[in-house]
């Protein structure tokens, strides 16, 4: 199955009662060969209204961020742990997240990325490790599988404190690094 079909089935799916408030899915949107895939928690409103991941406030923000480090719009892919709007924008609950997980797990198994970042506590938790600190851990590097995962920020928490900008600004500096060497390795 590829991503346009997965899209279609999750756009039908009744397995969690989020789908009772769903305006649109918000799927992911992006490179679907990119290295480079983010995760996020949840559609907000926008998101739900547009059917398109991280296109309110935080994504803007979170553009801003990309478009000055270099980070172009075809060097990543990006998605949530929920693909459905929690109500008041609540944290997805655990049976949420794990009825929707498997969507990711999908999604990720075609994209296939190099480097991974979880975007704040709700994708570090159900992807590295459900007891971790963000303020931890953060900006650290987890390989699993050929794959480098970092947990840093929610873009909507340096929205709310802005003395978070310049951590989040470094740890997404590593990721463009990363992404670079990469690249360049497949280069040589
Ligand atoms: N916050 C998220 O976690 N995801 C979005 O798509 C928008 C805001």
């Amino acid at each position: 199955m590829g991503l346009e079909e997965l899209s279609i089935e999750c756009s039908k799916c009744l397995k969690c009662g989020l789908s009772n408030g769903r305006t649109h899915i918000a799927f992911g949107r992006g490179n679907e060969s990119a290295n480079l895939m983010f995760i996020g928690e949840g559609p907000g409103e926008q998101e739900d209204l547009q059917g398109q991941p991280f296109v309110g406030p935080a994504g803007k923000l979170l553009d801003l961020l990309f478009r000055a480090q270099g980070i172009k719009n075809e060097d990543y892919y990006i998605a949530n742990i929920v693909k459905c709007r929690p109500p008041n924008n609540r944290v997805p609950t655990d049976e949420e997240a794990n009825e929707c997980m498997a969507y990711l797990r999908q999604q990720v198994a075609i994209i296939k990325p190099r480097i991974i970042v979880c975007l704040g506590a709700t994708a570090m938790k159900h992807i590295i490790d459900r007891d971790a600190k963000i303020s931890r851990i953060r900006g650290d590097w987890i390989e699993r599988k050929g794959c480098s995962i970092m947990p840093t920020f929610h873009p909507a928490a340096l929205l709310r404190d802005s003395s978070k900008k310049p951590l989040m600004w470094q740890d997404i500096k590593k990721v463009k690094q990363r992404l670079d060497e990469m690249c360049q390795k497949v280069r040589d």
